[in-house]
């Protein structure tokens, strides 16, 4: 029943292929295992296979996690409250989140002097009104305020585009990734390094198109237990 080693390597090598076939060097995609909702064992299996990067979507829960395996690379990948902003401090090596301006100033007042919190933004790329993020035509704005504060490095966009299980119906909007990151690097002159896109269902997809960073759950972990 437990096939972890063989999900593993099954995305590992298809992560590989991707990056093959769109001439790209395999050390410029970092694969984030996405473990929310899945076990400690489970986290720990997938790492002594030599991942160390891990998504997890919900504070409380990641929080939990964290303490007990803290040498990871932890990834907040879900939306976080303002309030809990305390709390995560100095736990993500990428919150790849961040989209609003109370969380902005949240962060630039909880991080100690001379820290530095690595962020994506997170842009709505299918304009759909129940998700969180960025509107495209809004990023520009935002990003001149995170630029302005120094214990911030933006690291690049992140999205969660419409789900669909076919990724040449999702694979435009990984376009419009790519190319909104081009037209901000131009407009503010900056260097913006990482594209987060691309799950379990398109992650092939992501990867020919620019992603930098893929956030892959279901296929190494399995089907979720529900929360
Ligand atoms: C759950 C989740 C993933 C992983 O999804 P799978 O389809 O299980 O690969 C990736 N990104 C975000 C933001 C998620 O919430």
């Amino acid at each position: 029943m437990n096939n972890l080693y063989d999900n593993y390597h099954r995305v590992k090598d298809k992560v590989a292929k991707a990056c093959q076939s769109a001439s790209r060097p395999e050390s410029e995609v970092t694969l984030v295992a996405v473990s929310k909702l899945h076990s400690i064992e489970a986290i720990k299996e997938i790492a002594s296979y030599g991942q160390k990067d891990f998504g997890e979507n919900y504070i409380q829960e990641a929080l939990g996690k964290i303490t007990q395996i803290p040498e990871l690379n932890w990834h907040a990948i879900g939306p976080v409250q303002s309030k809990k902003t305390k709390e995560i401090i100095g736990k993500f090596t990428l919150i790849h989140t961040l989209s609003s301006p109370s969380f902005l100033a949240e962060l630039e007042k909880r991080l100690p002097k001379n820290t530095v919190q690595n962020v994506l933004l997170q842009v709505n790329i299918g304009q759909e009104e129940q998700k969180s993020g960025l509107l495209p035509e809004d990023c520009a704005k935002f990003l001149e305020k995170v630029l302005m504060v120094d214990k911030i490095k933006l690291q690049g966009l992140m999205c969660l585009p419409p789900y669909h299980e076919d990724e040449n119906i999702t694979r435009p909007f990984f376009v419009q990734m790519r190319k909104l990151k081009e037209k901000l690097e131009q407009e503010f002159q900056v260097k913006i390094p990482h594209l987060s896109m691309g799950m379990s269902t398109d992650f092939v997809a992501a990867i020919e198109e620019g992603a930098t960073i893929v956030r892959v759950g279901s296929d190494i972990f399995g089907t979720r237990p529900v929360k």
